[in-house]
């Protein structure tokens, strides 16, 4: 059962971020698993699915049509294209979430992080970093979902992301699955600064 709005600290948008490869998909998954209650939006994309995604799962798979549709209407809380495709995060699902008071989860790249912080000053940015470069470049060759050249230009990407970590409230270190996605869990239901600030609690 839902608590009464009152009862609830306010409902808080979390946004993962980190490079590709860094294990967000992985570490979400792991939430996912653990934690059903836990709620994940579910993003719309111009990729391709790769084998085992499931449309309205993994993604909402659409066109660039489609894709244009949702920008024109407004419908998306922010949008960024990343190595040759364009994803977004729909608004309507998010604003339902936060209005029951509940936090909600985004796993998203940096250029949509830094358009959720403009638009929402009390979203809490999370950064998943990788414990090494090393490790990086070996997880994401490892995953083998992408030819070398597509590969070779998310690493690319991953340096810049990983120069931006500062940007970030929280930085946390994906060494292992569980304790990363507990980490996680616990600053999905962390009070505010803000709600601390204002109940007087202590911080
Ligand atoms: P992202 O969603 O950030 O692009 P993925 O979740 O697809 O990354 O993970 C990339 C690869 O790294 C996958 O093969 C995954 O199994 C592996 N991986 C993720 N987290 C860890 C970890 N803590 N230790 C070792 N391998 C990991
Ligand atoms: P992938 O193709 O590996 O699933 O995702 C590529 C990148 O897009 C990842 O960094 C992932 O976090 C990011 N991403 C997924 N959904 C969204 C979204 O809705 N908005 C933005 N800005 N990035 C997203």
């Amino acid at each position: 059962m839902v608590p009464a709005a009152e009862e609830h600290t306010p409902a808080r948008l979390t946004v993962l971020s980190g490079p590709s490869g860094v294990g967000k998909g992985t570490v979400v998954a792991e939430v996912r698993r653990r934690y059903p209650e836990v709620w994940v939006s579910v993003s719309a994309t111009t990729r391709r699915p790769r084998p085992g995604e499931v449309d309205g799962v993994h993604y909402h798979f659409v066109d660039d049509v489609e894709f244009d549709r949702l920008i024109a209407e407004d419908g998306l809380i922010e949008w960024a294209e990343y190595a040759g495709n364009r994803y977004g995060t729909p608004a309507a699902p998010v604003r339902d979430r936060l209005a029951i008071g509940a936090p909600a989860l985004l796993e998203i790249e940096l250029q949509g992080a830094r358009q959720v912080r403009a638009r929402d000053a009390g979203a809490q940015l999370v950064f998943l970093a990788p414990p090494s470069w090393a490790e990086l470049v070996s997880r994401l060759a490892g995953r083998g979902s992408e030819p070398p050249a597509v590969q070779e230009r998310r690493l690319a990407i991953a340096q810049a992301e990983l120069d931006a970590a500062g940007e970030f409230d929280v930085v946390v270190v994906n060494d292992d699955v569980a304790r990363a996605a507990d980490e996680l869990v616990g600053l999905l239901t962390a009070p505010s600064p803000g709600f601390l600030r204002s109940s007087g609690a202590s911080e």
